[in-house]
């Protein structure tokens, strides 16, 4: 289906602002293969197509907007990342990133554990069949039921991140006649954000204990102690988006120098260190992520030279990556409605979405890049600001993108590496109705998580 048909939209080609917005060097219609999952493709008409199924037809059967989901690509990082790691580590997927009960059967199948940090995750991931054994329950306030419910389904690992959680499970779990295995999280000192990395003073945040003033070696001095407790390692987690080893070097390097005081004073080498996630993928085509077995290397040479100086043996890696694994495997395609060019500025597009399947633009000025996805088009780019349709002028999806000036309402535009933190984070705002995710693979289309209804609204209204 070709939708080559429209009228030409408004022409700002010649209202690009000086300076920091350069148009595109690169043709609008192609598209950078980074920020798109593995099975995108555009056929001879422009459309664009994946897992062989073309766009129009999938908003044709699934509507606008929708989340559609590269299921052989999801599989095959699920993989890379099991493979680069291998047999001596493990890797948690952190499901807050995107959950769903076919995600879970998808990382069971392909050999991944499963991070969890409330009730409702742990629910999904053990209703799916995920073995207890194979989740870690994460979080800064797990409530007593949810310490309960995860020690008696059994889970691997419980990630305690306070002094009083420690009592807590260690309580919960004499009580239950059990012990726990747990790590405690520790704050190493290190904040990393995208490119860079900060080591000083980020102690000052709600997770975990600090290594600074021995506040660490105490927890873990109290946890040996708790007759609940097995204490299998250390864990820590500097960010998110991370491009650059530098923080994963100095994290590891830390924790591994609380192991080795650990076995000074209590003739203990914990087994385990989790070295959390945060690895950055391509929102547009400025980042260059690094491939796991690059990843999986790094680490395992950082963490094996520090326990070598240190005489200890080395631990057993652990990793979490959320975003590394879904991030890029999904696009947003939403329908273009109303088109305001602003003389002098800027031409906004608004779709049929917004800050409600997508906030992460508004919360933390996330970057993501925007391609007319129904069609080709030799018109020249214009620049834009893709917004959505809620009563919030920060309703924003993407900053500043380019798309060709011809486009118009009933175009098709999709959005890229939407997989992680989008649909997980989506809400109701202005009673929107939350967007379908669509497993997209080898030709068949198929809903894993379906499109929210008014009736699903008025149901939980029972005023
Ligand atoms: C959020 C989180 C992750 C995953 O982060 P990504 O940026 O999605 O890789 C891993 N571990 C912990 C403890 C987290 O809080």
């Amino acid at each position: 289906m070709s939708r080559s048909a429209h009228p030409a939209g408004p022409r700002h080609a010649d209202v690009l602002p000086e300076g920091h917005y350069t148009a595109p060097a690169t043709d609008l219609n192609e598209l950078d293969a980074k920020v798109w999952s593995r099975t995108v493709t555009r056929d001879a008409d422009g459309a664009l197509t994946v897992g062989g199924i073309e766009v129009a037809r999938l908003a044709e059967e699934f509507g606008t907007p929708a989340y559609f989901l590269d299921e052989s690509d999801f599989r095959a990082r699920c993989r890379a990342w099991a493979d680069a790691f291998g047999a001596d580590a493990d890797v948690f997927y952190a499901g807050k990133a995107f959950l769903s009960r076919a995600v879970v059967r998808w990382l069971k199948e392909e050999g991944l554990n499963l991070d969890v940090c409330s009730g409702g995750e742990l629910a999904t991931a053990l209703d799916a069949g995920m073995p207890a054994e194979r989740i870690a329950f994460h979080g800064n306030n797990k409530t007593v039921a949810e310490i309960e419910r995860a020690i008696e389904a059994g889970v691997g690992r419980i990630v305690l991140d306070s002094f009083q959680e420690i009592a807590r499970v260690s309580h919960i779990a004499q009580r239950l006649g059990t012990r726990q295995r747990v790590q405690i999280r520790v704050t190493v000192g290190v904040e990393a954000h995208t490119h860079e990395f900060i080591a000083t003073a980020h102690e000052d945040q709600k997770f975990g204990i600090a290594l600074a003033d021995g506040q660490a070696a105490e927890a873990v001095r109290r946890a040996l102690t708790m007759d609940g407790l097995e204490l299998i390692g250390i864990h820590s987690h500097i960010g998110s988006q991370i491009f650059d080893m530098a923080g994963f070097e100095v994290s590891a390097r830390r924790v591994v120098q609380l192991l080795a005081e650990v076995r000074d004073e209590h003739g203990v080498e914990l087994p385990e260190i989790d070295l959390g996630g945060g690895l950055g993928i391509a929102y547009t085509s400025e980042d260059d992520p690094r491939e796991p077995h690059e990843i999986a290397k790094a680490l395992g040479d950082i963490v094996t030279r520090e326990c070598e100086s240190a005489g200890l043996r080395t631990p057993r890696i652990s990793v979490e990556p959320g975003r590394a694994i879904v991030g890029p495997t999904a696009f947003t395609l939403y329908e273009v409605g109303t088109i305001k060019p602003l003389d002098g500025l800027r031409t906004y597009v608004s779709v049929d979405g917004g800050m409600s399947d997508n906030i992460r633009t508004a919360l933390y000025d996330a970057e993501y890049s925007v391609a007319l996805v129904s069609r080709s088009s030799d018109a020249a780019p214009m620049l834009v600001r893709v917004v959505g349709k809620h009563c919030e002028s920060g309703d924003i999806v993407v900053k500043d993108a380019f798309l060709p000036s011809d486009l118009a309402p009933g175009d098709l535009i999709a959005v890229p590496a939407t997989g992680a933190y989008c649909r997980s984070m989506a809400s109701n705002y202005n009673h929107a109705l939350r967007p379908p995710v669509v497993a997209v693979r080898d030709g068949r289309a198929r809903v894993i998580v379906r499109r929210e209804t008014e009736e699903d609204l008025l149901r939980l209204d029972v005023g």
